[in-house]
């Protein structure tokens, strides 16, 4: 199977860009984060946690199933049998999903699901750790960033008119502490893959980032 991962920092574009690649080689794309959140979601339906630690992330995940399944191009995740796709963007599970993920039986689970994904179809994964630690033999590997003004100034536009849309300065404190906890955490850190392609879109619009990855991808592998 051919594997194409994306990694990079919060508001990057790489859910945008995994979707429109592999629409247009046709293949299949996998959004990791979406699994965090399916677990935030989970930990918090559980009510009895009070704080986040390792127990109780390891409590949750213990035991706990996860399934993914596409309906109309969109990607549900299951846990527990419960389908949370619909709360999924939510600020809280936002937040919630960066504090958890950095827990290793955690981070086990979701790589197990990731690499069955990955061995059964031609796919685009994009996350945090793809071409780091879930996907190393990867045949194209891309690290997408931009600065983080021009990272909170998209996350805003896509808020902005929503009820109880944070400020600006909200946002890329959130963007901030997020990147922060991603980079610093000792397992799975978000970094560059020594073989990635650093894609920085601070000037780039989203078509030019797009033709810019399908010539390397074209490049790189038969499709
Ligand atoms: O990409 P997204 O913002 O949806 O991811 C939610 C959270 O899940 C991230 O803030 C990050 O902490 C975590 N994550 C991760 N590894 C991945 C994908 C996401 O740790 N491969």
């Amino acid at each position: 199977m051919i594997n194409i991962t994306i990694d990079g920092h919060v508001g990057s574009g790489k859910s945008t860009l995994a979707k429109e690649l592999a629409k247009k080689i046709g293949f299949k794309v996998l959004d990791t984060g979406a699994i965090y959140r399916g677990f935030a979601c989970a930990f918090k339906e559980e009510g009895n946690f009070k704080e986040v630690n390792e127990e109780n992330v390891n409590l949750l995940v213990k035991n706990s199933t996860v399934e993914v399944f596409f309906e109309d191009e969109l990607q549900h995740v299951v846990v527990n049998g419960i389908d949370y796709t619909s709360h999924l963007r939510e600020e809280e599970i936002s937040v919630l999903s960066a504090k958890i993920s950095p827990f290793p039986p955690l981070r086990e689970k979701v790589k197990y699901l990731q690499r069955n994904f990955a061995q059964k179809y031609n796919c685009v994964v994009e996350g945090r750790d793809i071409g780091t630690v879930v996907l190393p033999n990867a045949d194209v590997k891309f690290f997408v960033t931009a600065s983080e003004e021009v990272r909170a100034k998209r996350r805003f536009e896509q808020y902005k008119d929503k009820k109880d849309a944070p400020s600006f300065q909200e946002v890329l404190q959130d963007l901030k502490e997020r990147d922060y906890r991603d980079e610093h955490r000792p397992i799975a850190p978000l970094k560059p893959a020594k073989d990635a392609i650093i894609v920085d879109s601070s000037n780039m619009t989203l078509p030019q980032t797009i033709d810019y990855c399908l010539s390397v991808i074209k490049d790189k592998v038969k499709i």
